[in-house]
């Protein structure tokens, strides 16, 4: 099982579900503006290039023979003073590393939701303080010579926060 991106099969694909349909829903919005669907404007200034920081563009490449296509490339390229070394990369490519990255992405906002979650339940699990609080307010109550106060207790005295002059 897997999902198609651009004609392509992903086998290890675990976009969610209703990102792929809101993407495809997306693709045939722009089909429907433009007559046709174009992946270019989809990538292009989306891909930075690391070496000079300036925005990937889109070129056709080889336009006269079989290997016609689109690659994308640092716009920047030739007009530093020295030529940028990260490479070009094809439609397919870019595709490709889209899909991973947000794959990637839908990861890392899995693994942080879980460690919220878990999180939440440590902080929100209280039993330890409130049997130490138990305990101190008995502790506090013996010494004090006022024998046995209880749950009944005004809440001033059950909340940590009570000191002798309080009560
Ligand atoms: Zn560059």
């Amino acid at each position: 099982m897997g999902i198609v991106v651009g004609g392509l099969l992903y086998h290890e694909a675990i976009i969610d579900p209703k990102i792929f349909e809101q993407v495809q829903a997306e693709m045939v919005r722009r089909k429907n503006n433009n007559g046709r669907y174009s992946g270019v404007g989809t990538f292009a200034s989306k891909i930075k290039c690391g070496e000079c920081g300036n925005w990937y563009g889109s070129k056709v490449w080889h336009s006269n023979d079989k290997y016609k296509g689109r690659i994308f490339q640092c716009n920047h390229k030739y007009k530093g003073d020295k030529v940028c070394m990260t490479p070009h990369l094809t439609e397919n490519e870019v595709k490709e590393i889209f899909v991973k990255a947000v794959n990637q992405y839908l990861t890392e906002k899995s693994v942080l939701l879980t460690n919220a979650d878990e999180i939440c339940r440590i902080a929100g699990d209280t039993a330890s303080l409130e049997a130490r609080c138990d305990t101190l307010t008995a502790e506090m109550n013996a010494s004090a010579g006022y024998g046995n106060w209880t749950h009944s207790s005004p809440s001033s005295i059950r909340d940590c926060g009570a000191t002798r002059s309080s009560i």
